[in-house]
């Protein structure tokens, strides 16, 4: 995961940063809701939705090409397969290594 403050990454995950001392990932407040995320996938996943909320831009703007080309048909289900997995629990990190809030 990486420190918001000073942008210091490491393997594994860490409560407070060990070169500025941010406590980055105790505030829950900035963790990004579980729920939220996987019904985005599975109403708007054929546009890459979840994805942008998440901060998998790159994979976001694939899903949403490929929705927008494709009349989001195999994005849609690509999304849809993405939310599932969200709810269930096995995508439970955003693009920052943060846990997803139930
Ligand atoms: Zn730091």
């Amino acid at each position: 995961m990486t420190c918001r403050k000073c942008g210091y990454q490491q393997e594994q995950k860490f409560d407070v940063c060990p070169v500025c001392n941010e406590v980055s990932v105790k505030v829950e407040e900035k963790y990004k809701s579980k729920l939220l995320a996987g019904l985005l996938g599975i109403f708007l996943g054929a546009y890459g939705v979840h994805n942008f909320y998440l901060g998998f831009t790159s994979k976001a703007v694939i899903q949403l090409l490929l929705g927008i080309f494709c009349l989001g048909i195999g994005s849609g289900i690509w999304g849809l397969i993405e939310g599932i997995l969200i709810l269930t629990g096995s995508i439970s990190e955003d693009a920052a290594g943060n846990p997803l809030k139930e």
